[in-house]
């Protein structure tokens, strides 16, 4: 399947405005965050079938009209025409990417990620072959340590051609836009190094890269031999990296790593606290390896989002559920690769989030020790099979929802009027059909803020 962009009797790259026609399927995700049945409504707009052709009829197949970078218009061919001709755009003035019997969906949101890192981990897997713990690897010096020592040795262009390696691979799967952890500074000029350069890389695009501080994202090895090592780290984090990271202005959240064994439930809020003071919105790694109190600490706090929950408990799941009729409730986002990966086989209950009204988000976790994956529809697949989703929910997961994880439900997550003409054309004729096809490659076409970056040649 090839795709051409053509322009309407001008060069492409000389006209604002796009038009992506011939989809099977478009999903556009209009009408804001999806929580318990509505999770499920992905809002397709189809081809209708064309009585007496015996197949979906072309010419009525939806369109998406994006002009100067956003979404100008979603819907059937003629009254999309109608529209643009009404408000003076007239259709010849778009260019055209032809979608081909596929399928169309808002750019994919990964809202959780820590791209940056360097030295790799494949060692690891051998150490939980034999039946080694996440918690053992850590105690041993292992795990988030050895990233960390590493990182720090990193120069600037390597940490750079890594990042721009890894977002061109999320792009050719789909995702226009990923959230960015620091994490594996652990000290204040490496963790500004890591946030500048997450920075750097999403405004170089097309990827928009949002990143996140992580100062607590373990114990570094030289607070290990101080009396009460975690509490003197946390003093660290609250003292001296997060109104370093403030005034560098670049950080628009702050996540910590709330766990037993890592920092614990009244740290994690004191931090959050202190990063709340200073604008920056609260997010938790919680409850991931046992039940921290990190999902009733994240509703209290009225967290962006609450990660990973594998080891969520009851109380757990009932104050996301209390939390979840607020106008920005805290969005459960679950990381399955990184259960799959570590082949703990005990995922997080998603299935009783969705059914409890919780929002649900899926992300990569994409990191060097527990999910070194960059591939998102991957990710819906392991979603779909092992937590028990349907397609269309785990698709709401990496758009909409995704979005209101990262508080960007306003720019980006649907194709609605006014918002990013972020998209992606699948090369299958249904929103069912992307996970369906583990770890293929289906995306056939990209197009990031109004303009196509793969595909449509
Ligand atoms: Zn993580």
């Amino acid at each position: 399947m090839t795709f051409r962009v053509i322009a309407g009797g001008r060069d492409a790259a000389s006209t604002p405005g796009l038009l992506v026609h011939g989809a099977a399927q478009v999903a556009t995700l209009a009408g804001g965050l999806r929580r318990g049945a509505t999770q499920d409504d992905v809002a397709i707009v189809s081809t209708p079938d064309t009585p007496g052709s015996g197949g979906p009829g072309r010419r009525d197949a939806p369109v998406v009209a994006c002009w100067e970078g956003a979404i100008l218009a979603v819907g059937p061919r003629a009254s999309v025409s109608r529209t643009l001709e009404a408000e003076g755009y007239p259709v010849s003035r778009f260019a055209r990417l032809d979608a081909d019997g596929g399928t169309v969906t808002p750019g994919l949101i990964d809202p959780h990620t820590h791209l940056l890192f360097a030295g790799t981990r494949e060692g690891e897997l051998r150490l939980r072959q034999r039946g080694a713990g996440y918690l053992e690897i850590l105690a041993a010096g292992g795990g988030i340590l050895s990233t960390v020592e590493a990182t720090r040795a990193a120069s600037n262009e390597e940490l750079l051609t890594h990042g721009r390696r890894w977002l061109a691979e999320m792009l050719r799967h789909g995702v226009t836009t990923i959230e960015a952890k620091s994490g594996y500074g652990l000290d204040v000029a490496t963790e500004l190094r890591l946030l500048e350069i997450a920075d750097a890389l999403g405004r170089e695009g097309p990827v928009d890269v949002i990143p996140t501080f992580l100062g607590a994202h373990a114990v570094p090895a030289e607070f290990r031999d101080k009396a009460d090592a975690t509490e003197a780290y946390v003093r660290c984090v609250i003292e001296e990296q997060l109104p370093a990271v403030a005034a560098q202005g670049i950080a628009r959240s702050c996540d910590v790593f709330c766990e037993g064994g890592v920092f614990s439930a009244d740290q994690s809020r004191r931090i959050l606290a202190a990063a709340q003071g200073l604008g920056l919105a609260p997010r938790l790694h919680a409850d991931e390896l046992k039940a921290s109190g990190g999902a009733e600490l994240a509703a209290s706090i009225g967290a962006a989002s609450a990660d990973h929950l594998a080891a969520v408990s009851a109380a757990g799941i009932d104050a996301l559920a209390g939390a979840a009729e607020a106008s920005r409730p805290v969005v459960a986002t679950i990381l399955p690769a990184t259960t799959w990966f570590l082949m703990s086989g005990h995922y997080a209950p998603a299935r009783k989030l969705i059914d409890r009204g919780v929002p649900v988000a899926l992300g990569t976790d994409f990191n060097p020790g527990t999910s070194p994956t960059p591939n998102l529809p991957l990710v819906m697949t392991i979603a779909c099979l092992s937590l028990g989703l349907t397609p269309a929910e785990a698709l709401a997961a990496v758009t909409i929802n995704a979005a209101h994880a990262l508080r960007l439900d306003d720019e980006i997550g649907s194709l609605e009027p006014g918002k990013a003409a972020d998209l992606v054309v699948w090369g299958v004729p249904s929103v069912d059909q992307i996970p369906y096809w583990p770890g293929a490659d289906l995306v056939r076409a990209v197009v990031k803020d109004g303009r196509v970056v793969v595909g449509g040649d």
